[in-house]
């Protein structure tokens, strides 16, 4: 299976959507910094006001980068599959996304 099957995006972390104001959380800015949003992170489900909320944070990419990489480097560190020599199709897309060639 080619590593562009996982969705590397899905896999970050993103903030509480409880404490995000309006416009990180509709998606039209970054969900990290608060800029022009160009990146789709996928559709997350979080609890606002006690309701479950639907929605999708997107990214401006120099914080996609970022993320991938911070959440690339714990990765390697914590997933069983990952190993010197070989590594779970989590982190390779994670790689391809932190660390463009
Ligand atoms: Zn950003
Ligand atoms: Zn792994």
């Amino acid at each position: 299976m080619h590593p562009g099957f996982v969705r590397a995006p899905e896999l970050l972390p993103v903030p509480k959507a409880a404490d995000l104001p309006a416009g990180r959380l509709s998606g039209k800015r970054c969900v990290w910094c608060g800029k022009a949003a160009t990146d789709d992170l996928s559709a997350r489900v979080s609890v606002v006001k006690g309701e479950l909320l639907r929605w999708e944070p997107r990214s401006c990419l120099p914080c996609l980068r970022r993320e991938a990489k911070r959440v690339y480097n714990t990765h390697i560190t914590v997933c069983a599959r990952c190993t010197h020599r070989d590594y779970c199709l989590d982190s390779k897309a994670l790689f391809e996304l932190g660390f463009p060639q």
